[in-house]
């Protein structure tokens, strides 16, 4: 008997288990709108041409080489992340008051800040909006965070329900943490305007309640990357501190590579230092560091191997996806017969290979 048989079959994530059902339907006519990316007209993955070209310089860089990054990641990365979020010109990040570490995207941004949050930050409460993603209560539960709702969404108006959201925030103990969707809320696509995000402000700076901005959608709301962050560098033009997890899931197109950051504005350079040394300390034990690139670019072994076989590397679920999607059929640990393939049948394999991997 095995020694974990009291496990219970867990649920499915309430969004990517829909991808789950989706990909056992076989009916051709079938159309996935749950999960949040990006498709083409004819409903594959869509990879943006700067996303291809970087890549390309990637595979190119023959002094590219597979050391670890610092725990906190790369600090070009991080810096071009702060200035993408607060402005280039933001006196924050003059003063060096602002820490940004490269994190697993959105979510492990958020995980990282929580975590960050509970080990030291006095107020253990933190508002979220109702409703919101729904990963957010998980996050936070299990950072040691207690969550409490704030009224955001009115589905009489289906708009927002900015009177609630006023008072349920001026009832929070001051101190309290705050989440707010920089834009494009998910999954309303509600956002407060302009005058009610200064009415917000003040009233959260008066109350001394800390705001956690979580950034997953920047150029998505208006097209423009800084329209979108105006509520983030409302913010940080009053001076104050707050926090920002930034994701570039989906304005990239980078689900599957995992990149994002997390910034926190201090108040002073030095305490701005002590944070990044104590967000360290949340890092290395949980992942170490994060990846130097996210792109599964080497390919190398496919050459180097001998014999007929090739042992591509690709799990079970990319086998399943190419067949699927590309027809194209192999033994589920990834092994393909270098004997069926013909030259004709290259690209064909490539495109299913790459979109399988990326
Ligand atoms: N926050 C919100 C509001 C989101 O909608 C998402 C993605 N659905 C994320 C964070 C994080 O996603 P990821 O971890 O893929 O960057």
């Amino acid at each position: 008997d095995s020694v974990f048989s009291h496990v219970v079959q867990a649920p499915e994530d309430p969004i990517l288990g829909v991808t789950v059902a989706y990909n056992k339907d076989p009916n051709p006519i079938k159309l996935n709108l749950g999960v949040g990316a990006y498709r083409t007209e004819e409903g594959k993955p869509l990879v943006l041409n700067v996303v291809r070209r970087a890549e390309q310089m990637l595979v190119n860089d023959q002094s590219r080489v597979k050391e670890y990054l610092p725990i906190i990641g790369l600090s070009d990365f991080n810096k071009s992340s702060a200035k993408l979020i607060f402005g280039a010109d933001s006196t924050a990040i003059q003063e060096n008051r602002v820490t940004t570490v490269q994190c697993l995207s959105g979510t492990g941004s958020l995980r990282v800040g929580a975590e960050f949050l509970a080990r030291h930050y006095h107020e253990h409460t933190i508002y979220i909006p109702q409703p919101t993603w729904g990963n957010h209560p998980k996050i936070f539960n299990l950072a040691g965070l207690s969550v409490k709702p704030y009224r955001y969404y009115n589905p009489q108006t289906r708009g927002l329900d900015f009177q609630g959201l006023l008072e349920d925030l001026g009832a929070a103990p001051s101190g309290a943490i705050v989440l707010l969707h920089a834009c494009a809320h998910n999954p309303t696509g509600v956002d407060p305007t302009l005058d009610q995000w200064e009415q917000i402000r003040q009233l959260m700076r008066s109350k001394g309640l800390l705001p956690f901005f979580d950034s997953a959608y920047q150029g998505f709301a208006s097209g423009s990357l800084d329209a979108d962050a105006q509520s983030v560098r409302m913010f940080i033009a009053d001076g104050g501190e707050c926090l920002a997890a930034q994701s570039y899931a989906k304005n990239m197109g980078l689900y599957g590579e995992r990149v994002g950051a997390l910034s926190i504005v201090c108040k002073t350079a030095d305490v701005a230092s002590r944070v990044e040394s104590q967000l360290k300390m949340v890092i290395r034990p949980m992942y170490s560091n994060p990846p130097i690139h996210g792109t599964p670019g080497d390919w190398s072994h496919i050459i180097k191997q001998i014999g007929m076989f090739t042992f591509t590397g690709l799990n079970t679920e990319q086998v399943a996806f190419m067949t699927r999607e590309y027809h194209i059929y192999m033994t589920s640990d990834g092994r393909i017969s270098m004997a069926g393939l013909n030259s004709r049948k290259v690209p064909h394999l490539a495109d299913a290979i790459h979109a399988a991997v990326t």
